[in-house]
């Protein structure tokens, strides 16, 4: 399928910032070997997130796809990126593979789901105008809103 060129990519700066207040509540997901490594579980986990988050964000009637990419697929300092087509509803998320994450295993779950929340939040503005000017008042208002919401599951 081809998409239209709306993407965004966040930056790494203010997920790290994020997880530090949230790691000590990602699940241990009782892995035994180097689960870090382990793309398969983390694959589901990052697509459990997805589905969750659509149905409470009303997301549902997209299609949207997940996926673990290498780093040198993203734009430098990003853990993901998002490109969706609004006319049919369809977006592909894109996850920092855990073969790339810096970070310990809990505080790397719950970066995913940050991303995943912030890569969502993007949708629901995706019917707005967007330029090169407002990206990046765009990407602190996304930020903002995935850090409530965020605050607000976990309370
Ligand atoms: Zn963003």
């Amino acid at each position: 399928m081809t998409y239209k060129l709306s993407a965004a990519a966040h930056a790494i700066s203010a997920a790290v910032l994020f997880f530090t207040s949230l790691s000590g509540t990602a699940s241990a997901a009782g892995i035994k070997k180097d689960p870090k490594l382990d793309e398969a579980v983390i694959s589901r986990y990052v697509a459990d997130k997805l589905s969750v988050w659509q149905e409470r964000m009303n997301l549902k009637d997209w299609d949207i796809r997940i996926q673990l990419v290498r780093a040198d697929k993203l734009e430098p300092k990003t853990l993901g990126n998002v490109h969706w087509d609004t006319d049919v509803k369809k977006a592909t998320i894109d996850v920092l593979s855990p073969l790339d994450y810096q970070l310990p295993y809990n505080a790397m779950l719950a970066d995913m789901e940050v991303t995943v929340v912030h890569e969502l939040v993007h949708i629901e503005l995706a019917s707005l105008p967007r330029s090169e000017a407002s990206r990046r008042t765009e990407e602190h208002a996304v930020n903002e809103i995935t850090a409530a919401l965020l605050r607000l599951a976990r309370n």
